[in-house]
C-alpha cells in the first residue's frame, strides 16, 4: 500500500476505532492520530484555565485563549502534550468525558482543529480515527470504515478498560455517557457524527477485535 494513503475510521464511542486504528497503522507504517485525544485536551485546557465552570462556558475568553494553545501528539507514543506537560491520563477522566461533546459542538474549537488535523497528512500518509474524518477532515480518504456496536456491548468494553486503570465508576455512568455523548456528537449542527455515504460500516458488536482487523485488510486490498 503506498505510504501516502489515507484512512479514515469514523463512529460511535467506544466502537472500537482506535484499537483498529493503532492496528491499521502498525500494519501499513502509517501515523496513528486519534483525533478524540485532541478534542478531549481542548476541554481539559477549558476545565483547567476556568473558561468551563459548572456548565457555564465564558465562551469569549475561552475563543481568545483558543490561539495561545500547543497541542502535539507524540507520533510513537499516542501521548499528548498540552502546553508542554503529558496529559494523555488526565483526558481519559470522567470530568473530561463529561464535557468533551459540549466542547466539540463549538466552531471555533472545530476550525483550530480541522487545521491541525490536516497538516499531519501533509507528509505522510495516516491512519485517523473520530467522528467527523470521512466526512470533513479527509473527505477524499482512500479508505473509509464506519464503527457501531450495540451500546451495552460499547459500555461494558470501555467499563473494564476504565476499571483497569483504577478509575473509580460504573457501568451506568459509563453507558449514560456513551449515549449522552452520541446524542450531542450526532446533532451538533456543525460537522455532526454521520456515516459518509462512501464509507463500509462495520458492526463490532459480535466479533473479536481481530476477526475486525481481517476484515478492514480485506477490505483495503481489496479496493
Ligand atoms: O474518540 P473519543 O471518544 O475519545 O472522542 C471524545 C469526543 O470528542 C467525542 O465524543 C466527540 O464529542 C469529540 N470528537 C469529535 N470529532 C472527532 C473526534 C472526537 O467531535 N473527530
Amino acid at each position: 500500500m503506498n505510504s501516502r494513503k489515507v484512512i479514515a475510521i469514523d463512529g460511535y464511542a467506544s466502537s472500537g476505532k482506535s484499537t483498529l486504528a493503532k492496528m491499521l497503522s502498525r500494519h501499513y507504517h502509517l501515523l496513528f492520530i486519534d483525533s478524540g485525544a485532541l478534542y478531549r485536551g481542548v476541554t481539559l485546557f477549558a476545565l483547567e484555565k476556568g473558561f468551563l465552570k459548572e456548565n457555564e462556558l465564558d465562551q469569549k475568553a475561552f475563543s481568545g485563549a483558543l490561539k495561545g494553545l500547543s497541542l502535539r501528539l507524540e507520533p510513537d507514543t499516542g501521548d499528548l502534550y498540552l502546553n508542554g506537560e503529558n496529559v494523555s491520563q488526565k483526558i481519559r477522566f470522567p470530568r473530561v468525558s463529561d464535557h468533551v461533546s459540549t466542547i466539540a459542538a463549538l466552531s471555533v474549537v472545530r476550525e483550530f482543529l480541522l487545521l491541525q488535523q490536516r497538516q499531519m497528512a501533509h507528509e505522510n500518509g495516516l491512519v485517523m480515527d473520530g467522528r467527523d474524518i470521512g466526512t470533513v477532515v479527509f473527505p477524499n480518504a482512500d479508505h473509509k470504515f464506519f464503527f457501531t456496536a450495540r451500546p451495552e456491548v460499547r459500555a461494558q468494553r470501555r467499563y473494564e478498560e476504565l476499571k483497569a486503570q483504577g478509575q473509580e465508576t460504573t457501568f451506568k455512568e459509563v453507558l449514560n455517557n456513551l449515549i449522552h455523548r452520541d446524542q450531542t456528537d450526532s446533532c451538533r449542527e456543525v460537522a455532526p457524527l454521520r456515516k459518509s455515504d462512501d464509507a463500509i460500516e462495520i458492526d463490532t458488536s459480535e466479533v473479536t477485535t481481530n476477526q475486525v482487523f481481517a476484515h478492514l485488510i480485506e477490505k483495503i486490498e481489496a479496493k
